[in-house]
Formats: C-alpha cells, sequence, structure tokens
C-alpha cells in the first residue's frame, strides 16, 4: 500500500534497444500496492541503524524449551520433508486443545483446522477461495496492509469505514449501512493492529447479529489473542449463528515470539476449512515443517505462561505510552497488540508519512505513518505507530531520542 509503489510501465525499451511491449507489466490486480511499508521502514532502520520501532517483530525470542523443541524435531527428522497439507496431526490437535481451554470451543482437528505459512498466508487462502470478482468486503480501517493487497487479488473491492480517534470504535450503524447484496464478508481484527481497539462483547454481539440477518461470512484475524490488557479477547465464532460462518484465524507468531517461523492455522466448520484449503494447497502446499512441532508444544504452555506474556508487554506498553505522553504526543493508550498509535499534531507536524520518513535522521527511531493502513488516506495522516515488543532499555533509549523533538 506504499504511495511509490512500481506502477506498472506502459512503454519500456529492451536493453538491446527493442520495444518490448505496450501491455502493462504488473497485473492490474497488484495496482498501488507497491513495496510494504514494514519493509521499507525496516530496511530504513538498517540503513540508518535507527533503533526500529516499526515493523511489529520482538528484539527477544520466545521460549527456550519451544526454540529446543525446533531443534530436536530438526534432528529427529520431523517434518524435514512434506507434512500433511493440512498440518502435522499433533499441531492441529493442539490448536482445538487451545480454542477449548481458553475459549470453551470445541473443534474437529481432522475437517476444522488448517495450519498455513502464518496468519498471511490464512489471510491470502480465504480471499482467494471464498470472493468472486465483484464481491464487496467490509473491513475497519485502518487495517493490516496485507487485507488490502489479498482483497484486491482476489479481484473484489473493499469497502472501508473508519474508525475515529480516540477511541477507534467501530460505528455500527454505519456498518449496518454499508452491507450491501454485494457484500460477501466482513474481515475484522481485534485486537486491532495498529490501534490497539478490542472489540466489546456488545459489539461483538451486534456484528453477529447483521451477519446472521444479511447472511455473511465473517473472517476474524486474531493473532493477539493473547495480548489483551484491557478486557478480554473473545472469538467472534463463539457467539449464536456464527460457528458455520466464521473463519478464525490466528499465528503463532505474536503469541510465542517467533515471528520468523511462519505458522498460522484457521478453525472454522468443515465445509469453511474445505474451502479455503483449496486455495492454500496451491499457494505453499505445507510450509514450516519442524517449526509445526515447536508451536504444537507452545500451544500446550502452562497459563502462566500466557499471562507472563500478557503482563511483560502490559509494563512494556505502559513503558512506552508514559514516555511518549512526556515527549508530547497525544497517545491512544491500546487495549491490546503490542502497537501504540499516537499523535502527531501537539508536535505541530501534520503528516505522518513525511514525519516518519525524516524520523531516522532526526532522531534515530523508526515507526510506521499509520496513513498506510487507510484507504482515506487524509484520516490516518497525523497518526504514527511505534511497537513496543522491544527491551526496556531500548523502549527508554528511544523515547530518550525522541525527546529531540519536544
Ligand atoms: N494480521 C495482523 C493484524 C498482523 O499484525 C500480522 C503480523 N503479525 C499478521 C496478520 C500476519 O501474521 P503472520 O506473521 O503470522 O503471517
Ligand atoms: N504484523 C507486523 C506489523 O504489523 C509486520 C508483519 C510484516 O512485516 N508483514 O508490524
Amino acid at each position: 500500500m506504499s504511495q511509490d509503489g512500481p506502477r506498472s510501465i506502459d512503454e519500456h525499451t529492451s536493453e538491446d534497444g527493442g520495444d518490448v511491449s505496450t501491455r502493462p507489466l504488473m497485473n492490474r490486480r497488484l495496482d498501488g500496492l507497491g513495496t510494504t511499508i514494514f519493509a521499507e521502514m525496516s530496511a530504513l532502520a538498517t540503513a540508518t541503524g535507527a533503533i526500529n520501532l516499526g515493523q511489529g517483530f520482538p528484539d527477544t525470542d520466545g521460549p527456550e524449551e519451544i526454540r529446543e523443541a525446533a531443534v530436536r524435531a530438526l534432528r529427529e527428522g520431523k517434518g524435514n520433508q512434506y507434512p500433511p497439507g493440512p498440518g502435522i496431526p499433533e499441531l492441529r490437535t493442539a490448536v482445538t486443545e487451545h480454542q477449548q481451554r481458553f475459549y470453551g470451543l470445541a473443534f474437529d482437528p481432522d475437517t476444522e483446522v488448517l495450519v498455513t505459512a502464518g496468519a498471511t498466508e490464512a489471510i491470502a487462502a480465504t480471499m482467494l477461495s471464498l470472493l468472486e470478482p465483484g464481491d464487496e468486503v467490509i473491513a475497519f480501517e485502518p487495517y493490516y496492509d496485507s487485507y488490502a493487497a489479498c482483497i484486491q487479488m482476489a479481484g473484489a473491492t473493499r469497502v472501508p469505514l473508519t474508525l475515529h480517534a480516540p477511541a477507534f470504535r467501530p460505528d455500527l450503524d454505519a456498518l449496518r449501512d454499508a452491507v450491501t447484496d454485494r457484500t460477501r464478508l466482513l474481515l475484522l481484527n481485534s485486537p486491532h493492529n495498529p490501534t490497539g481497539m478490542v472489540l466489546t462483547q456488545e459489539e461483538l454481539r451486534a456484528i453477529a447479529e447483521l451477519a446472521v440477518e444479511r447472511d455473511l461470512i465473517v473472517v476474524t484475524d486474531e493473532v493477539y489473542e493473547h495480548l489483551v490488557f484491557e478486557g478480554e479477547h473473545t472469538p467472534l465464532i463463539s457467539l449464536p449463528g456464527m460457528r458455520d460462518r466464521t473463519v478464525s484465524i490466528s499465528s503463532a507468531g505474536k503469541t510465542f515470539s517467533f515471528t520468523g517461523w511462519k505458522v498460522g492455522w484457521i478453525t472454522a466448520s468443515p465445509r469453511l476449512v474445505s474451502a479455503v484449503r483449496s486455495a492454500k494447497q496451491y499457494l505453499t502446499y505445507v510450509s514450516s515443517g519442524p517449526f509445526q512441532y515447536a508451536v504444537a508444544e507452545a500451544l500446550a504452555l502452562p497459563d502462566h505462561y500466557f499471562t507472563a506474556f500478557r503482563e511483560d508487554m502490559r509494563a512494556k506498553r505502559d513503558l512506552l505510552a508514559a514516555g511518549l505522553a512526556d515527549v508530547g504526543f497525544t497517545v491512544f493508550k491500546p487495549a491490546g497488540t503490542y502497537f501504540v498509535t499516537a499523535d502527531i499534531r501537539p508536535l505541530g507536524e501534520s503528516d505522518g508519512f513525511a514525519f516518519c520518513r525524516a524520523l531516522p535522521e532526526r532522531c534515530g527511531v523508526v515507526a510506521i505513518p499509520n496513513a498506510v493502513f487507510y484507504d482515506h488516506r487524509e484520516a490516518g495522516a497525523p497518526f504514527v505507530r511505534f511497537a513496543f515488543c522491544k527491551k526496556p532499555e531500548v523502549l527508554e533509549a528511544a523515547v530518550t531520542r525522541l525527546a529531540r523533538l519536544r
């Protein structure tokens, strides 16, 4: 969604001088997608040596015993050759046990779970398998950048509904009004990246009622399910009428601090899993063999792992939020995720893109301009996102550097 992406060429001359084609090189479905902001900003952080509070990855790996479980799997030859397409049985079972333990939800590991290459592939396969060209997908903006890309690659149309500061709560009347005969699905994300908003029980109930009334499929991106600081996470699929119309997506990357392993999964009814699997089998077929064994063990970690992980992140949230407020940002303290959104206007700034592009040079810190997560770019212009999944001393150093903005 970056602004200056590699737009297709209309005329191109080859190296030997011959005309190649007047046809655009790139498929129109990739129009305007460009390079993801995460790649752009992480490259900037590397090039400038800035503290990277942009792309959301922790600077500390997850539990040692889980890392060792991956090593063991590799050494024992588990998953070094193609595992089963839907995912190894151990992991599918671990996913169902996790859903039972945390939410009281029962799924069949053979027909109601699909292991994917991170939540990213789950989102892509879901969109590619469930959408027809011309279908409309309603999503709350700002939204995670792969949503726009996947909806577009599926040939469907996105219908953005803006979440407004300071609370970034969804406008449920606007949602109801936005549903048309062409609406195929709602794409929800709670806890919400980048604002940290967590949908309440009432909001979930209203969304479920609307989905049933208008016969919509709802795709829920729940990758931050274990990072809720206020309230609690409730999977929409647990609400009345939603069991057979929800695709619930999650991933190990955030919960276990192994974002590079790219192990994700969906839980849904057999007909939805079967549809998504149809697309998924031709995207990667299967991925992350040995890591699937390790994630199966991670999902079975005792409750105190999940509690300690959340409390550690809560302390980091508080540290960074207070630091940013001291610097002069207006800070929207997140109820969930490991991102904090801040308003740059009190610092005399208004363009988050320009601010983030200059920030490494000015302060040695990288942040993400929230505008990339909006179709209505102007609605997100004054907001920037900082990741706080970093060591306390790194967050402190970042705040010290940002104090130059005062
Ligand atoms: N959805 C959201 C909201 C995210 O922030 C991310 C980044 N972790 C993803 C999906 C992608 O997750 P994964 O790395 O498991 O593909
Ligand atoms: N989910 C991470 C974020 O929002 C980044 C993932 C990615 O680089 N695609 O920062």
